[in-house]
Formats: structure tokens, sequence, C-alpha cells
């Protein structure tokens, strides 16, 4: 609540600011410049949703800024189409720019993506320029300021228009990204592959992400040209994109303060470095900053001097050099240039992430004390579902599957009958097949040869969510959470499934999506409850012991609602305590009638809780049937005595001199 609270002061407190400033500053040159940030700040808010939150990069957005402006421009002088038109027509065809410029951001990522969007930046300015029965080339476009309604907007009125404008941006995108769509595009930045097995394709959320950040661009866009009133081509150029990224990676990503601060950085920037006093004033600012945080946090054990030697030298540094500097115009790019670097190494949480590290709230974010509350009556009923009735059919059936990698047979004609509701163990000796086998069971490898049938549909050749949303769910060998979202949000991906509502439901805060997303609350608490983590619910996924990270991944799992748990090295790692606990999950997620294959290492652990065990050896099927028969098999026991798995040091953990030993 009081969090809320804040929030509310400082809604009102930026309101009243963007009302007075046209009263209390007179000067058209700071109304522009006011205006100006606000209207970067709408693109930023969009550029923060693929950078910030999918974790995308894109060197293409001062195009898609550049798209916005010029299809208002050209509608307004070709046409003389109104305001009232031509800045809905604007957002409409920059957002179909946008899904042009996922396309590539499905194929590829890191520096290949900001290559790719790089190109499309060029082509589109070249485009701009080059075709001068639309654009005008070089010349550019003039425009009058809008007349809505049959009223010139004078400097002021645009101004407040502005304003308006770039709180509705923020108040939908806020929304957007602190709801289920939100979830979405964080969870395929942390990881992609965790998304897709749970059933939140990475395809479709990568471009949401780049359609709704491009529809911004264009609102901004069009704003833009209103306001300069004459738009051309160099102005949406590679310096410009570099400012905006620039921008949001300063101000602090995942944060609409951040884009304001961003925006106003990046707007003022040229002008500051453009006058020496104001510089040395700023740079001294800056290293009294630097110096008076550093004791702070040296003071509070925050941090170590290693850590702070070099961001406060570099603050210091800046403001000597500012006062030996004759002019400042010849060092401007190098100050650009410097101040880009220190940002990257040592604000990478921007402005707003480095205030919150003084102030010492970074933790938990969005408590959600009434969801908690509400699932302690409700503790367990996740499992409301189908009490799946005990028949001996298969649930799943792998047949003669071949999985080849180069020479490889890493699975080699490989039958696999999973009878429904039972547990059925995987094991053998490292490399033998047994995560390779999960994969292709979740469609993240697509057999070579033989099919898997669900359900009594064929699965195999389906894609990862395909399969997940149809009811299997699995965990991971090497840990796959969502790092920076809290346990809560995690299990919330889990639960994508049960939301029906769009993008203007969310915009709109509508009953359907506000009753949605507190039943999924609700049911992510009690799932939260049911692993034990109800006590670490607001906690970064990053942040929890190993061993309660393995058991928020079943978690997670659960919020799909599966008919199939698949668990790949669930006690890996873990201690003997966490071990107990584990193994008393997962026998209570079978009492709830969903079917387990479990990967393990820990024979104590499969052989005590599975009632078929299948051993791999080489990517083959060596021996199957009730745990003590394979035990005792002399063909399992030569390939774990064979010699592979003591090689192996990297398992050193899991105890592999005893690997049949029980207790
Ligand atoms: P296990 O989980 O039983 O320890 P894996 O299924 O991970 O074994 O691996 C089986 C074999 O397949 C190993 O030799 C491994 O190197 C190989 N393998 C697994 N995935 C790939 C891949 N994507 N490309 C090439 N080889 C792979
Ligand atoms: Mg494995």
């Amino acid at each position: 609540m009081n969090m809320n609270k804040k929030s509310l002061v400082f809604a009102v407190l930026g309101i009243a600011a963007l009302a007075l400033f046209p009263v209390m500053f007179h000067n058209p040159y700071y109304l522009h410049l006011a205006e100006t940030i606000l209207i970067y700040a709408i693109l930023l808010f969009g550029l923060d949703i693929v950078v910030g939150y999918t974790g995308q990069v894109s060197l293409g957005h001062a195009a898609l800024f550049g798209i916005g402006s010029y299809t208002a421009g050209v509608l307004y002088m070709k046409l003389g189409l109104p305001f009232l038109v031509t800045v809905p027509a604007s957002i409409a065809v920059t957002a179909a720019f946008g899904a042009v410029l996922a396309l590539p951001a499905l194929r590829v990522t890191g520096p290949y993506l900001a290559m790719v969007t790089l190109a499309f930046g060029t082509i589109v300015q070249i485009l701009i320029n080059e075709m001068t029965f639309l654009t005008e080339g070089p010349m550019g476009i003039k425009l009058m300021k809008p007349s809505p309604f049959g009223h010139k907007l004078d400097e002021v009125e645009f101004f407040y228009l502005v304003a308006l404008l770039m709180v509705l941006s923020l108040i939908v995108v806020h929304r957007i990204v602190k709801s289920h769509l939100g979830r979405a595009f964080q969870a395929l930045r942390d990881s992609p592959i965790a998304s897709d097995c749970m059933g939140v394709s990475v395809y479709r959320y990568k471009v949401y992400a780049f359609v709704i950040s491009a529809a911004l661009a264009g609102l901004s866009g069009s704003l833009y040209a209103y306001s300069e009133q004459y738009i051309s081509p160099n102005t949406y150029n590679f310096e410009l994109t570099i400012l905006f990224l620039l921008a949001v990676i300063m101000g602090g990503r995942k944060t609409r303060s951040g884009a304001l601060i961003g925006a106003a950085i990046v707007v003022t920037l040229p002008s500051l470095l453009a006058d020496i006093e104001l510089f040395r004033q700023i740079a001294t600012v800056a290293a009294v900053i630097g110096v008076v945080s550093a004791v702070f946090l040296l003071a509070k054990k925050r941090k170590t001097v290693r850590e702070i030697a070099v961001p406060v030298a570099s603050t210091v540094g800046m403001a000597i050099f500012a006062y030996r500097l004759e002019n400042i115009t010849d060092w401007r790019l190098t100050v650009f240039g410097l101040m880009t670097l220190f940002v990257v190494y040592y604000l990478q949480d921007g402005i707003v992430g480095f205030l919150r590290g003084i102030t010492g709230k970074g933790g938990p974010r969005g408590v959600h004390d009434s969801a908690a509350i509400a699932a302690a009556d409700e503790a367990h009923a996740w499992a409301d579902s189908d009490q799946a009735a005990t028949v001996a059919t298969n649930l799943l059936s792998a047949k003669q599957v071949l999985m080849q990698f180069g020479g490889l047979k890493a699975l080699n004609q490989v039958d696999l009958h999973i009878v429904k509701g039972s547990v059925h163990g995987l094991i053998g000796p490292n490399g033998s097949g047994k995560s390779t086998m999960m994969n292709v069971l979740t469609g993240i490898y697509k057999p070579t040869a033989g099919e898997v049938e669900f359900n009594g549909a064929v699965i195999s050749g389906s894609t990862p969510s395909a399969i997940a949303l149809g009811g299997v769910a699995r965990t991971f060998q090497n840990v796959q959470l969502f790092g920076e979202m809290t346990a809560t949000e995690n299990v919330l991906v889990g639960l994508h499934h049960t939301f029906k509502s769009n993008v203007l439901d969310v915009m709109l805060h509508t009953p359907r999506y506000k009753r949605e997303e507190r039943e999924a609350r609700v049911r992510a608490a009690s799932i939260l409850q049911f692993v034990g983590l109800a006590s670490l619910a607001n906690e970064e996924a990053r942040n929890l012991p190993y061993g309660k990270q393995r058991l928020l991944e079943i978690g997670r799992a659960l919020g799909l609602n599966p008919k199939l748990l698949l668990l790949d090295e669930p006690a890996a790692g873990l201690t003997a305590p966490d071990i107990k606990e584990l193994v008393a999950i997962i026998r209570k997620i079978r009492q709830h009638g969903i079917t387990i294959i479990l990967i393990e290492h820990h024979m104590d652990v499969v052989m005590s809780i599975s009632d078929t065990v299948t051993v791999l050896d080489f990517g083959q099927k060596i021996a199957e049937g009730k745990p003590a028969a394979v035990q005792t098999d002399p063909k399992v026991i030569e390939a774990y005595l064979g010699g592979s798995v003591s090689e192996e040091p990297l398992v050193a953990d899991t105890d592999p001199a005893l690997p049949l030993a029980r207790n």
C-alpha cells in the first residue's frame, strides 16, 4: 500500500509539473525542449519493451520514428488529412513495419540482430530520401500545427496535447508490461527455451513486442512532425538510433521514469556539451555525487573499495579534465563516447537503478498481499483438475525414435511407453541420451525418425509451445528459470495459458483481465505453497538458493496444469534435506494424478518412487522393468560400471561410484 501511495504522490507531482511548465516558462525554446523530451519519452517507453523487457537489440528505432513522422507528413501534404486521421494512421503503419523488423529477430539475436536492424534503419532512410514523389526527398515536408475540430492549436495547447498523450502512453505501457504480456516478454529474454516449454511462444511474443514498440514509435514520430513543423530525411539517422538506445540504458531499463530521465538527458545533452562553463558545472556535480555516494555505499558496506575505485576516479577525472579544457566543441564526441562507456560498465541498471541501489530498495517489487491471503484459503487448489484414473493405458508412446546429431546416434530406435498415472524412471550413464529423449518428447528436437504419440495424438513435429499447451510440462537439467522475475512471476508464466485477455483488455483493465490476473495470482500462490516456497514468493528467482530454484521450476511447470511432467535430474546438486523435500513433492504430484517421467542419478530416489524404470546406454534401451529387476540386471550393472560414469567429473556430487546403491 505504501508503495501505491508513493506512486500516487509521484503521479500527482508529475502531472502538476506538466500542467505548470508552460505557465512557469514562457520562453518558447524551453517549451519546445520539454515537448521534445515528452515526444522522445513515448518512443523510449516502446524501445524499452524491446530492449529492457524482451532483451533484444534494435538499431532500427530511428527508422520507425521516421516512418511515423513521414506517414503523418505525407498524408498531411498529399491528401490534406487532419491530425485525428494522420496520427492513428502513423501508429498503424509504423506498427506494421514493426512486424517487418521483428522478422529478423525471430532468426538471429545479439550482434547479428543489431546489424540487421541497423540495415533496416539505413534502408528506410535511403528510401525516404529517394522516394521523392512521396516524401519530397531531401527537401523535406512542412506541416502546420494541427487544428482538431476547427481550432488551430497554439504552441502551449500543442504542448498539453503531447503531455496528455505521453501520460496515456505511460499508463498503457505500464499496464502492458505488468500483465501476462509483459511477463511473456521478460520470460523470453531470460530463457527462450523455458518460455516455449511453458506454452509461451517466443515467436509470437517477439512479434508482439516489436509491434507494440513500433506503434509507440509511430505515435512519437507523428507528434514530432507536428512539433517541428518540418521533417527531412537526415533527422532519422544512425546517431539518433544510438541516442535512443543510450537513453534507455542510461535512464534505466524496465522503468518508465528511466525513459523520461533518458529522454531528458539525450535532448539536453547536445546543448550541455556545447557550453564549456555548463559542462564544467555538470562534471563537478557528477564528481560530487560520485564521491558522496561512494562514501555512503562504503559506510553501509554495500560495496568494496575495489568496486567503486574506478567509477569514482573517472567522475573526478572527468571534472578535472573539464577545467583543463579550453574548448569543448572538439571534444564533444569523445566526452559522449566516454559517457557511453561509463554507463555500459558502471550504470547497467541506469540512473533509476543507481538511485534504487542508494536508497536500498532494489528488492521485491509488487507485493500482492491479497493474493497470498486468498491462497491460504485455497491451498493446493491448483490440482482441482482432472484426477486421472489410473487405468493402465499409455499416456505417451515413443516409437522407434532415432535422433541423430551428425554421425552420432544420441537415440537409436528407442521405444518408450509411459503408463498413465505412473512414475517412470529414466536412467543411464552420462551421455546415454536421457536429456535428448526429453527434448524429443517436448518438441525441442524433431526426431530424425520415429514418432511420439501423446494422449492419442502424434506430437512429434509440433512446436514446443503447442506440446506444452497440450499438457506436457518439464524442468531442465541446467535450471532455466526467469532470473529477473520473482518466484510468483515465474509461476505466473506457467499460468499464462489461463489468460484469454488481449492487448485491449490489458490496456483498458477490463473486468475480464482483472479477474484473470486475480485468479492467476491466487493459483500461483497456492502452487508456491505446494512446493514450499510461499515465504520466498517475491524473491527474484536468481537470488534463490539452488535447491529452491529447482523446486520453483517444478512449481512453474505445475502452472501448466500438465497431464505429464518431465523432470530432468531434479535432485542434481541438492543437499540431503532438499532431496527429501523433493521426493515428498514428487509423491504429492503423483497423488494428484499427474504422470511423471523422472531422469535421475540418485538411484535411491529413482528406485524408491518409480513404478517402471527404463535404462539407456549409448542411445539404446538396454533394460526396462520394475526397479528391483532393473537394479540386478547384469547389462545395467555393466553399463554403469563400464566406466562412462566415473569418467565424468561433472557429476561427482551425484555419487557415481555407487550408482545402484540403495538405502
Ligand atoms: P544424458 O542426458 O543422458 O546425459 P544427453 O541426452 O544430454 O545425455 O546426450 C546424449 C548424447 O547426445 C551426448 O553424446 C551428447 O553430446 C549428444 N548431444 C545432445 N544434444 C546434442 C546436440 N544438440 N548436438 C550434438 N550432440 C548432442
Ligand atoms: Mg542429461
